[in-house]
Protein backbone atom coordinates (compact mmCIF):
# COMPACT_ATOMS: atom_id res chain seq x y z
CA UNK A 1 0.00 0.00 0.00
CA UNK A 2 2.78 2.48 0.90
CA UNK A 3 6.06 2.45 -1.21
CA UNK A 4 8.13 2.48 1.67
CA UNK A 5 10.53 0.01 1.63
CA UNK A 6 13.13 -1.55 -1.37
CA UNK A 7 11.98 -3.00 -4.33
CA UNK A 8 14.83 -4.28 -6.49
CA UNK A 9 15.50 -3.61 -9.88
CA UNK A 10 13.33 -6.27 -11.54
CA UNK A 11 10.52 -6.33 -9.64
CA UNK A 12 10.56 -10.39 -9.48
CA UNK A 13 13.72 -11.35 -7.16
CA UNK A 14 16.87 -9.48 -5.78
CA UNK A 15 18.20 -8.39 -9.34
CA UNK A 16 21.99 -6.93 -8.31
CA UNK A 17 21.04 -3.32 -8.01
CA UNK A 18 18.61 -1.43 -6.83
CA UNK A 19 16.59 0.98 -8.96
CA UNK A 20 16.49 4.79 -9.46
CA UNK A 21 12.97 4.38 -7.47
CA UNK A 22 14.28 3.06 -4.19
CA UNK A 23 11.77 5.27 -3.29
CA UNK A 24 9.72 2.75 -4.07
CA UNK A 25 11.68 0.69 -1.10
CA UNK A 26 9.55 -2.38 -0.60
CA UNK A 27 12.25 -4.64 0.45
CA UNK A 28 9.81 -7.18 0.84
CA UNK A 29 9.42 -7.03 -3.19
CA UNK A 30 5.36 -7.28 -3.62
CA UNK A 31 5.00 -7.14 -7.70
CA UNK A 32 3.45 -9.68 -8.70
CA UNK A 33 -0.64 -9.89 -8.72
CA UNK A 34 -2.66 -12.66 -7.76
CA UNK A 35 -2.66 -13.36 -11.62
CA UNK A 36 0.83 -12.95 -12.59
CA UNK A 37 3.19 -15.85 -13.93
CA UNK A 38 3.92 -18.69 -12.06
CA UNK A 39 6.48 -18.11 -9.77
CA UNK A 40 9.86 -20.15 -9.97
CA UNK A 41 9.70 -23.06 -7.62
CA UNK A 42 9.96 -22.56 -4.34
CA UNK A 43 12.32 -23.92 -2.02
CA UNK A 44 11.77 -24.45 2.24
CA UNK A 45 12.85 -21.50 4.39
CA UNK A 46 14.79 -23.99 6.24
CA UNK A 47 16.69 -25.24 3.56
CA UNK A 48 17.53 -21.54 2.92
CA UNK A 49 18.45 -20.55 6.17
CA UNK A 50 21.29 -21.59 8.57
CA UNK A 51 19.98 -23.36 11.80
CA UNK A 52 19.54 -22.31 15.08
CA UNK A 53 18.74 -18.89 16.45
CA UNK A 54 19.12 -15.45 14.24
CA UNK A 55 18.79 -12.18 15.80
CA UNK A 56 16.71 -9.42 13.97
CA UNK A 57 15.66 -6.02 14.63
CA UNK A 58 12.38 -6.53 12.62
CA UNK A 59 9.56 -8.26 11.49
CA UNK A 60 7.17 -8.20 8.39
CA UNK A 61 3.64 -9.24 8.01
CA UNK A 62 2.13 -9.14 4.51
CA UNK A 63 -1.53 -9.33 4.85
CA UNK A 64 -2.39 -9.79 1.21
CA UNK A 65 -6.26 -8.45 0.49
CA UNK A 66 -8.22 -5.41 -0.50
CA UNK A 67 -11.33 -3.76 -1.44
CA UNK A 68 -10.20 -2.87 -4.95
CA UNK A 69 -7.16 -2.78 -7.23
CA UNK A 70 -5.98 0.38 -7.48
CA UNK A 71 -4.46 0.87 -10.71
CA UNK A 72 -0.68 2.10 -9.91
CA UNK A 73 -0.41 -0.96 -7.91
CA UNK A 74 2.23 -3.95 -8.13
CA UNK A 75 2.16 -5.17 -4.54
CA UNK A 76 0.68 -8.30 -4.07
CA UNK A 77 -2.93 -8.31 -3.08
CA UNK A 78 -5.79 -9.36 -4.22
CA UNK A 79 -10.00 -8.60 -4.27
CA UNK A 80 -11.44 -11.80 -3.53
CA UNK A 81 -10.90 -12.42 -0.02
CA UNK A 82 -13.86 -14.39 0.12
CA UNK A 83 -13.69 -17.18 2.78
CA UNK A 84 -9.57 -17.00 2.56
CA UNK A 85 -8.83 -15.10 5.27
CA UNK A 86 -9.57 -17.83 8.16
CA UNK A 87 -6.73 -19.83 6.10
CA UNK A 88 -4.30 -16.85 6.10
CA UNK A 89 -4.71 -16.14 9.77
CA UNK A 90 -4.34 -20.22 10.63
CA UNK A 91 -1.23 -20.18 8.10
CA UNK A 92 -0.07 -16.74 10.10
CA UNK A 93 0.06 -18.66 13.52
CA UNK A 94 2.22 -21.89 12.01
CA UNK A 95 4.15 -19.29 10.60
CA UNK A 96 5.07 -17.87 13.84
CA UNK A 97 5.65 -20.76 15.09
CA UNK A 98 8.45 -21.80 12.88
CA UNK A 99 9.76 -18.14 13.17
CA UNK A 100 9.85 -17.95 16.86
CA UNK A 101 11.94 -21.39 17.27
CA UNK A 102 14.38 -19.36 15.39
CA UNK A 103 14.48 -15.80 17.24
CA UNK A 104 17.57 -14.41 19.12
CA UNK A 105 16.74 -11.67 20.86
CA UNK A 106 14.10 -8.79 20.66
CA UNK A 107 11.86 -7.62 17.85
CA UNK A 108 12.26 -3.77 17.66
CA UNK A 109 10.00 -2.86 14.80
CA UNK A 110 7.07 -4.82 13.81
CA UNK A 111 4.83 -3.68 10.36
CA UNK A 112 1.93 -5.43 9.18
CA UNK A 113 1.68 -4.21 5.41
CA UNK A 114 0.02 -5.06 2.35
CA UNK A 115 -2.51 -5.05 0.71
CA UNK A 116 -4.82 -3.60 3.77
CA UNK A 117 -4.38 -5.13 6.88
CA UNK A 118 -7.37 -3.00 8.04
CA UNK A 119 -9.68 -4.98 5.38
CA UNK A 120 -9.66 -7.64 8.00
CA UNK A 121 -12.24 -7.15 10.96
CA UNK A 122 -12.11 -6.20 14.30
CA UNK A 123 -12.04 -9.82 15.10
CA UNK A 124 -9.52 -10.84 12.44
CA UNK A 125 -7.64 -7.92 13.51
CA UNK A 126 -7.55 -9.24 17.29
CA UNK A 127 -6.54 -12.59 15.90
CA UNK A 128 -3.61 -11.44 13.49
CA UNK A 129 -2.29 -9.27 16.64
CA UNK A 130 -2.81 -11.68 18.74
CA UNK A 131 0.26 -13.99 16.96
CA UNK A 132 2.44 -11.08 16.75
CA UNK A 133 2.24 -10.77 20.42
CA UNK A 134 3.94 -13.95 21.01
CA UNK A 135 7.18 -12.29 19.81
CA UNK A 136 9.34 -11.50 22.27
CA UNK A 137 8.60 -7.37 21.58
CA UNK A 138 11.32 -4.82 22.71
CA UNK A 139 9.18 -2.72 25.52
CA UNK A 140 9.86 0.45 23.26
CA UNK A 141 8.62 -1.60 19.93
CA UNK A 142 7.30 0.38 16.62
CA UNK A 143 4.36 -1.42 15.75
CA UNK A 144 2.94 -0.30 12.58
CA UNK A 145 -0.06 -0.93 10.68
CA UNK A 146 -0.97 0.18 7.09
CA UNK A 147 -4.73 1.24 7.13
CA UNK A 148 -6.72 1.94 4.04
CA UNK A 149 -9.03 5.20 5.62
CA UNK A 150 -12.10 3.67 4.26
CA UNK A 151 -12.10 0.76 6.74
CA UNK A 152 -10.66 2.08 9.91
CA UNK A 153 -13.50 2.55 12.63
CA UNK A 154 -13.32 3.15 15.83
CA UNK A 155 -13.47 -0.73 17.55
CA UNK A 156 -10.38 -1.40 14.68
CA UNK A 157 -8.79 1.50 16.51
CA UNK A 158 -8.93 0.26 19.74
CA UNK A 159 -8.35 -3.69 18.86
CA UNK A 160 -4.67 -2.58 17.31
CA UNK A 161 -3.82 -0.02 20.45
CA UNK A 162 -5.14 -2.60 23.03
CA UNK A 163 -2.94 -5.18 20.76
CA UNK A 164 0.24 -2.46 20.96
CA UNK A 165 0.12 -0.95 17.89
CA UNK A 166 0.98 2.69 18.21
CA UNK A 167 1.94 3.86 14.80
CA UNK A 168 -0.66 3.62 11.44
CA UNK A 169 0.37 4.44 8.17
CA UNK A 170 -2.55 5.75 6.18
CA UNK A 171 -3.06 5.84 2.44
CA UNK A 172 -4.62 9.30 1.30
CA UNK A 173 -2.41 9.31 -1.80
CA UNK A 174 -4.77 12.51 -2.60
CA UNK A 175 -7.22 14.64 -1.46
CA UNK A 176 -8.61 15.52 -4.57
CA UNK A 177 -11.23 12.89 -6.03
CA UNK A 178 -9.99 13.83 -9.68
CA UNK A 179 -6.66 12.54 -8.90
CA UNK A 180 -7.90 9.38 -6.42
CA UNK A 181 -10.50 8.57 -10.06
CA UNK A 182 -7.16 9.04 -11.85
CA UNK A 183 -5.64 6.48 -9.67
CA UNK A 184 -8.71 4.24 -9.31
CA UNK A 185 -7.85 4.89 -5.61
CA UNK A 186 -11.20 4.06 -4.07
CA UNK A 187 -11.89 6.12 -0.92
CA UNK A 188 -13.48 9.54 0.23
CA UNK A 189 -11.06 12.10 0.79
CA UNK A 190 -12.93 13.21 3.78
CA UNK A 191 -12.04 9.56 5.46
CA UNK A 192 -8.73 10.69 6.17
CA UNK A 193 -9.34 12.66 8.59
CA UNK A 194 -12.01 10.02 10.12
CA UNK A 195 -9.47 7.44 10.41
CA UNK A 196 -7.34 10.04 11.81
CA UNK A 197 -9.88 10.66 14.58
CA UNK A 198 -10.57 7.15 15.31
CA UNK A 199 -7.09 6.23 16.07
CA UNK A 200 -6.71 9.31 18.33
CA UNK A 201 -9.46 8.72 19.86
CA UNK A 202 -8.70 4.89 20.22
CA UNK A 203 -4.81 6.34 21.96
CA UNK A 204 -2.75 5.99 18.69
CA UNK A 205 -1.42 9.59 18.26
CA UNK A 206 1.34 8.61 15.94
CA UNK A 207 0.22 8.22 12.21
CA UNK A 208 1.58 8.81 8.79
CA UNK A 209 0.22 9.88 5.96
CA UNK A 210 1.08 8.78 2.65
CA UNK A 211 0.61 10.88 -0.72
CA UNK A 212 1.25 10.52 -4.34
CA UNK A 213 2.54 13.55 -6.72
CA UNK A 214 2.91 13.96 -10.34
CA UNK A 215 -0.70 12.79 -10.91
CA UNK A 216 -1.58 13.12 -14.66
CA UNK A 217 -3.44 16.35 -14.71
CA UNK A 218 -2.28 17.35 -11.38
CA UNK A 219 -1.23 20.86 -11.23
CA UNK A 220 0.93 22.56 -8.76
CA UNK A 221 -1.32 24.34 -7.18
CA UNK A 222 -3.30 20.27 -6.71
CA UNK A 223 -0.81 19.35 -5.17
CA UNK A 224 0.13 22.25 -2.22
CA UNK A 225 -3.41 21.80 -1.79
CA UNK A 226 -2.64 18.03 -1.03
CA UNK A 227 -0.31 18.88 0.99
CA UNK A 228 -1.77 21.25 3.22
CA UNK A 229 -4.68 19.06 3.64
CA UNK A 230 -2.80 16.18 5.32
CA UNK A 231 -1.03 18.58 7.19
CA UNK A 232 -4.06 19.66 9.03
CA UNK A 233 -5.11 16.30 9.84
CA UNK A 234 -1.34 16.28 12.19
CA UNK A 235 0.50 13.47 11.23
CA UNK A 236 3.53 13.37 12.76
CA UNK A 237 5.15 11.52 9.34
CA UNK A 238 5.10 11.89 5.51
CA UNK A 239 5.59 9.86 3.12
CA UNK A 240 5.04 11.36 -0.32
CA UNK A 241 6.55 9.42 -3.70
CA UNK A 242 6.57 10.02 -7.52
CA UNK A 243 4.02 8.44 -9.45
CA UNK A 244 5.74 5.52 -11.12
CA UNK A 245 4.37 3.27 -13.74
CA UNK A 246 5.48 -0.18 -12.59
CA UNK A 247 5.16 -2.77 -15.50
CA UNK A 248 1.75 -4.64 -15.30
CA UNK A 249 0.04 -2.01 -13.77
CA UNK A 250 -3.32 -0.85 -15.10
CA UNK A 251 -1.74 2.59 -14.90
CA UNK A 252 1.22 1.48 -17.03
CA UNK A 253 -1.04 -0.20 -19.65
CA UNK A 254 -3.21 3.53 -20.09
CA UNK A 255 -0.11 4.96 -20.41
CA UNK A 256 0.85 3.14 -22.80
CA UNK A 257 -3.03 3.31 -24.41
CA UNK A 258 -2.48 7.04 -24.10
CA UNK A 259 -5.22 7.70 -22.41
CA UNK A 260 -2.95 10.18 -20.68
CA UNK A 261 -0.33 12.16 -20.71
CA UNK A 262 2.19 11.53 -17.55
CA UNK A 263 3.22 14.56 -15.44
CA UNK A 264 6.04 16.93 -16.90
CA UNK A 265 9.43 16.08 -15.46
CA UNK A 266 9.80 20.14 -14.46
CA UNK A 267 6.59 20.21 -12.84
CA UNK A 268 7.30 16.93 -10.94
CA UNK A 269 10.72 18.80 -9.70
CA UNK A 270 8.84 21.57 -8.54
CA UNK A 271 6.58 19.62 -6.79
CA UNK A 272 9.19 18.07 -5.04
CA UNK A 273 10.83 20.96 -4.54
CA UNK A 274 7.20 22.64 -2.99
CA UNK A 275 7.06 19.26 -0.66
CA UNK A 276 10.00 19.51 0.89
CA UNK A 277 9.75 23.26 1.50
CA UNK A 278 6.11 22.95 2.63
CA UNK A 279 6.99 20.16 4.89
CA UNK A 280 9.43 22.27 6.50
CA UNK A 281 8.15 24.72 7.17
CA UNK A 282 5.43 22.85 8.99
CA UNK A 283 8.51 21.35 11.34
CA UNK A 284 9.41 18.13 9.73
CA UNK A 285 12.69 17.01 8.44
CA UNK A 286 13.19 15.15 5.18
CA UNK A 287 14.85 12.20 6.40
CA UNK A 288 15.24 10.81 3.22
CA UNK A 289 14.58 11.17 -0.18
CA UNK A 290 10.81 10.68 0.00
CA UNK A 291 10.18 10.48 3.55
CA UNK A 292 9.92 13.71 6.11
CA UNK A 293 9.04 13.14 9.81
CA UNK A 294 8.91 15.43 13.26
CA UNK A 295 11.97 15.05 15.19
CA UNK A 296 12.03 11.11 16.88
CA UNK A 297 9.07 9.99 14.41
CA UNK A 298 11.20 9.07 12.08
CA UNK A 299 9.93 5.16 10.97
CA UNK A 300 12.12 3.14 12.95
CA UNK A 301 10.87 0.02 10.58
CA UNK A 302 11.85 1.15 7.58
CA UNK A 303 15.12 2.74 8.68
CA UNK A 304 15.89 -1.25 9.66
CA UNK A 305 15.48 -1.84 5.20
CA UNK A 306 17.17 1.28 4.88
CA UNK A 307 20.29 0.70 7.06
CA UNK A 308 20.54 -2.76 5.80
CA UNK A 309 19.83 -4.36 8.74
CA UNK A 310 17.89 -7.55 9.15
CA UNK A 311 14.66 -8.44 9.57
CA UNK A 312 12.11 -11.85 9.54
CA UNK A 313 9.35 -11.76 7.09
CA UNK A 314 5.78 -13.37 7.31
CA UNK A 315 3.35 -13.67 4.64
CA UNK A 316 2.65 -14.08 0.61
CA UNK A 317 5.12 -12.33 -1.19
CA UNK A 318 6.73 -10.09 1.93
CA UNK A 319 10.75 -10.56 1.61
CA UNK A 320 13.35 -10.90 4.80
CA UNK A 321 16.89 -10.83 5.25
CA UNK A 322 17.67 -12.93 8.32
CA UNK A 323 21.64 -13.88 9.10
CA UNK A 324 22.80 -12.13 6.01
CA UNK A 325 20.70 -14.38 3.53
CA UNK A 326 17.93 -12.39 1.57
CA UNK A 327 14.41 -14.41 0.65
CA UNK A 328 11.00 -13.95 -1.16
CA UNK A 329 8.28 -16.15 -0.04
CA UNK A 330 6.31 -17.30 -2.38
CA UNK A 331 3.85 -14.39 -4.26
CA UNK A 332 0.90 -16.23 -4.51
CA UNK A 333 -1.61 -17.04 -1.21
CA UNK A 334 -2.55 -20.58 -2.61
CA UNK A 335 0.96 -21.45 -2.68
CA UNK A 336 1.90 -19.91 0.70
CA UNK A 337 -1.06 -21.82 2.44
CA UNK A 338 -0.86 -25.30 0.62
CA UNK A 339 2.98 -25.94 1.07
CA UNK A 340 3.13 -26.16 4.83
CA UNK A 341 0.79 -28.87 5.37
CA UNK A 342 2.81 -30.95 2.78
CA UNK A 343 5.74 -30.06 5.06
CA UNK A 344 4.59 -30.21 8.31
CA UNK A 345 2.65 -33.72 7.16
CA UNK A 346 6.35 -34.62 5.76
CA UNK A 347 8.73 -33.91 7.95
CA UNK A 348 6.73 -34.33 11.35
CA UNK A 349 8.61 -31.56 12.82
CA UNK A 350 7.88 -27.92 12.71
CA UNK A 351 7.48 -28.23 9.13
CA UNK A 352 10.27 -26.49 6.21
CA UNK A 353 8.86 -22.61 7.19
CA UNK A 354 7.61 -20.72 4.34
CA UNK A 355 8.13 -21.23 0.48
CA UNK A 356 10.57 -19.26 -0.63
CA UNK A 357 11.23 -18.02 -4.60
CA UNK A 358 14.32 -15.82 -3.91
CA UNK A 359 17.24 -15.88 -2.15
CA UNK A 360 20.40 -14.98 -1.63
CA UNK A 361 23.18 -16.51 0.17
CA UNK A 362 25.50 -13.91 2.08
CA UNK A 363 27.61 -12.18 -0.35
CA UNK A 364 29.69 -8.83 1.44
CA UNK A 365 30.76 -7.57 -1.36
CA UNK A 366 26.69 -7.23 -2.91
CA UNK A 367 25.46 -6.28 0.77
CA UNK A 368 27.93 -3.73 0.72
CA UNK A 369 26.76 -2.78 -2.54
CA UNK A 370 22.94 -2.11 -1.37
CA UNK A 371 23.94 -0.35 1.27
CA UNK A 372 25.48 1.98 -0.27
CA UNK A 373 22.53 2.54 -2.61
CA UNK A 374 19.98 2.51 0.24
CA UNK A 375 22.16 3.91 2.65
CA UNK A 376 23.05 7.12 0.41
CA UNK A 377 19.40 7.63 0.11
CA UNK A 378 19.30 8.77 3.63
CA UNK A 379 19.62 12.46 4.72
CA UNK A 380 22.62 10.94 7.29
CA UNK A 381 24.16 9.36 4.55
CA UNK A 382 26.86 6.14 4.58
CA UNK A 383 29.73 5.99 6.67
CA UNK A 384 33.33 6.36 5.57
CA UNK A 385 33.88 2.38 6.15
CA UNK A 386 30.52 1.29 3.54
CA UNK A 387 32.39 4.37 1.35
CA UNK A 388 35.25 2.86 1.16
CA UNK A 389 34.17 -0.54 0.89
CA UNK A 390 31.99 0.03 -1.78
CA UNK A 391 34.50 1.59 -3.62
CA UNK A 392 36.94 -0.83 -3.62
CA UNK A 393 34.91 -3.31 -4.87
CA UNK A 394 34.06 -0.97 -8.20
CA UNK A 395 36.79 1.71 -8.25
CA UNK A 396 34.66 3.66 -11.11
CA UNK A 397 32.12 5.06 -8.20
CA UNK A 398 35.70 6.74 -6.91
CA UNK A 399 34.50 8.84 -10.21
CA UNK A 400 31.30 9.30 -9.65
CA UNK A 401 31.04 10.67 -6.44
CA UNK A 402 34.05 13.19 -7.08
CA UNK A 403 32.02 14.39 -10.38
CA UNK A 404 29.02 14.42 -7.77
CA UNK A 405 30.48 16.33 -5.20
CA UNK A 406 32.30 19.27 -7.98
CA UNK A 407 28.19 19.37 -9.18
CA UNK A 408 27.09 20.05 -5.53
CA UNK A 409 24.71 16.72 -5.58
CA UNK A 410 27.11 14.83 -2.92
CA UNK A 411 28.65 16.21 -0.18
CA UNK A 412 31.41 15.22 2.87
CA UNK A 413 29.69 16.31 6.43
CA UNK A 414 33.23 18.22 7.27
CA UNK A 415 32.94 16.28 11.29
CA UNK A 416 32.09 13.06 10.66
CA UNK A 417 32.96 12.73 6.63
CA UNK A 418 29.92 10.85 5.86
CA UNK A 419 29.29 11.31 2.49
CA UNK A 420 25.61 12.38 1.65
CA UNK A 421 23.54 14.12 -0.56
CA UNK A 422 23.20 18.11 -0.87
CA UNK A 423 19.47 19.49 -0.76
CA UNK A 424 19.94 19.57 -4.41
CA UNK A 425 21.43 16.32 -4.73
CA UNK A 426 18.65 14.70 -3.10
CA UNK A 427 16.05 15.79 -5.79
CA UNK A 428 18.33 14.12 -8.25
CA UNK A 429 19.44 11.06 -6.24
CA UNK A 430 17.90 8.46 -9.17
CA UNK A 431 20.60 9.86 -11.59
CA UNK A 432 23.41 9.59 -9.06
CA UNK A 433 22.81 6.13 -7.84
CA UNK A 434 21.97 4.92 -11.08
CA UNK A 435 25.78 5.84 -11.88
CA UNK A 436 26.94 4.06 -8.08
CA UNK A 437 25.00 1.05 -9.27
S1 LIG B 1 -4.96 -0.34 -1.27
FE1 LIG B 1 -4.45 -0.04 -3.44
S2 LIG B 1 -2.25 0.57 -3.36
FE2 LIG B 1 -2.70 -0.36 -1.37
S3 LIG B 1 -2.11 -2.51 -1.64
FE3 LIG B 1 -4.32 -2.36 -2.08
S4 LIG B 1 -4.45 -2.12 -4.31
FE4 LIG B 1 -2.34 -1.66 -3.69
Amino acid sequence: MSRLEPTFTDGAGFGTSYPARVADLRLHIQRQNDLAPAAPAPVSMASVLPGGRHRARGLYVHVPFCFHKCHYCDFYSFVDREGRSGDYLAQVARDVDWTLARVEGEIETVFIGGGTPTLLTADELRTLTAQIRRFPLAKSVEWTVEANPETIDLEKARVLCDAGVNRVSIGAQSFDPRHLKTLERWHDPANVARAAGFLREAGIVNFNIDLIFGIPGETLADWCADLDRALAIGPEHLSCYGLTYEPNTAMAKRLERGEFEPCDDALEAEMYEATRDRLEAAGFAQYEVSNYARAGRECRHNLVYWRNEPWWAIGPSASGFVAGHRFKVVPRLGDWLARTDQADAADGTDGAGQPVVDHEAPDPARHASEALMIGLRLAEGIDARLEARAVALVPARVQVIAKAIADGLLERDATTARLRFTRRGMMLANEVLMELV
